[in-house]
């Protein structure tokens, strides 16, 4: 790959896809190349530097982003020097076919791999670069990130995945579990309260798995509580295996620690729950869930499930639908089975036709609205904090922030990003509520 040229100061443009730890990633990436002195371009048309931080969870995502790449190799036909990389899970998952599918990349280089970015970058050479080797010792603890500004930030605490659901590529595109020591954590949640960010969310693959000598996920939500200036500690995702007592018992008595939960439980039937390797049976799931709305009364519930998994009957279906009336979740992630390379499920092949999948997930999105808008229209009435994020979409003099239960709420107020206000919810909808100052 050529070396970027020198003329003053590199600029890099990043763009990501997928979850909030890709979001983390690429914060972090940012980091290390101001750091290595490139600076940021708004568009990729002003870039020295293009870098497309990938997600492999779904083939959907990877089809996007290849279709992005096209896109973006007719600007480096018009200006050869320009350098086109790509990161993250899928620049793993996809190693072997990418640099055919896309012979324009200069760089393909895989999560663990971001320390070494102004390296590769620095380079010289016409080969592309592809670096994807898993590092069993990686957390890029104690690395700045380059965290939006805002009241809210993200804080990656480990990394990787030992679960091996039959269905997921996270295990082999992220690697084995990995927590960052929580002496780099509290490092990080200090200097982000020197920033004035009131709200931490933690990140993991499974969160809640995190354990680093003594400290497991419990001890370290209470450490981070004794930070001056965070006021809110959210984490995600957790996994319902992982979710101890100590960790329910940090959220029913640390007040920092909000009241919502993204629970991921992917069926509601047993078959499809054992097919998936979950760990956990639809018993064990509602006991947990009980037992977290008998610590935390307030708790906002929200979960992800796939629809059409290999062998899944509209019996398994209608247990699904069963399982999402009894839990009445707040919101719900919904997705239809992808087969994905790679993953122990790759091999069994789709069962359910895209059709069938389709009217699946209508019926399972139709269900969940009904029940999002029953949840959202008890809000009407109660007085809620919520944490200013600034102007909301909806009109001017009205400004947007989350409740605790990580509601949307919209309300007239003259505040700031980063105030704590208390809200009286005044209306409400599936995804939304309408709030005046209490
Ligand atoms: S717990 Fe299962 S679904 Fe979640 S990242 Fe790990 S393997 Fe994937």
């Amino acid at each position: 790959m050529p070396k970027v040229e020198n003329r003053g100061q590199p600029l890099v443009y990043l763009e990501t896809y997928g979850c909030q730890m890709n979001i983390a990633d690429s914060e972090l990436i940012g980091g290390i190349l101001r750091r290595a002195g490139y600076g940021d371009a708004a568009r990729p048309e002003d870039a020295d530097v293009i870098l497309i931080n990938t997600c492999a969870i779904r083939e959907h995502a990877e089809e996007r982003v290849l279709g992005r790449l096209t896109d973006l190799a007719r600007l480096k036909r018009r200006r050869p020097g320009l350098r086109l990389g790509l990161l993250g899970c899928m620049a793993q998952h996809n190693r072997a076919h990418l640099t055919q599918r896309a012979p324009y990349l200069d760089l393909v280089a895989g999560p663990d791999s971001y320390r070494r970015l102004p390296e590769f970058l620095g380079r010289g050479g016409f080969d592309p670069i592809v670096d994807v080797r898993l590092d069993r010792n990686e957390t890029y603890a104690g690395l700045a990130s380059a965290h939006e500004p805002g009241p809210r930030a993200y804080v990656t605490v480990m990394r990787g995945c030992d679960r091996f659901c039959t269905f997921c590529v996270v295990p082999y595109v992220r690697g084995r579990e990995r927590s960052v020591a929580p002496e780099a954590v509290l490092e990080q949640c200090r200097e982000l309260a020197g920033r004035g960010v009131k709200e931490v969310v933690l990140l993991g693959q499974t969160v809640n798995a995190y354990r680093a000598g003594e400290v497991d996920f419990g001890r370290l939500l209470r450490m981070i509580a004794q930070i001056d200036g965070i006021e809110r500690i959210r984490f995600t995702s957790p996994h319902p295996c992982d979710m101890s007592d100590a960790v329910i018992e940090a959220m029913a008595t640390e007040p920092k620690v909000q009241p919502y939960l993204h629970l991921p439980v992917q069926s509601g039937s047993d078959r499809m729950l054992a097919a998936m390797e979950r760990g956990y049976s639809v018993a064990e799931y509602l006991d947990l869930v009980n037992r977290l709305r008998r610590a935390v009364p307030q708790l906002a519930l929200s979960t992800d499930i796939i629809v059409g998994f290999h062998g899944e009957e509209p019996d398994d279906f209608a247990a699904t639908l069963g399982l999402m009336r009894e839990v009445g979740f707040d919101a719900a992630f919904t997705f239809k089975y992808s087969v994905r390379e790679h993953t122990r499920a790759f091999k069994l092949g789709d069962t359910v036709s895209e059709e069938e999948k389709a009217r699946r997930l209508s019926a399972l999105i139709e269900l969940q609205e009904s029940i999002a808008a029953a949840r959202n229209q008890a809000e009407i009435g109660r007085i809620r904090e919520v944490l200013v994020e600034g102007p909301a979409r909806r009109g001017a003099g009205m400004l947007s922030g989350k409740t605790p239960q990580f509601k949307t709420a919209a309300f007239p107020a003259r505040a700031n990003p980063g105030d704590l206000i208390a809200v009286r919810i005044v209306a409400a909808t599936s995804h939304s509520l309408t709030a005046v100052p209490a």
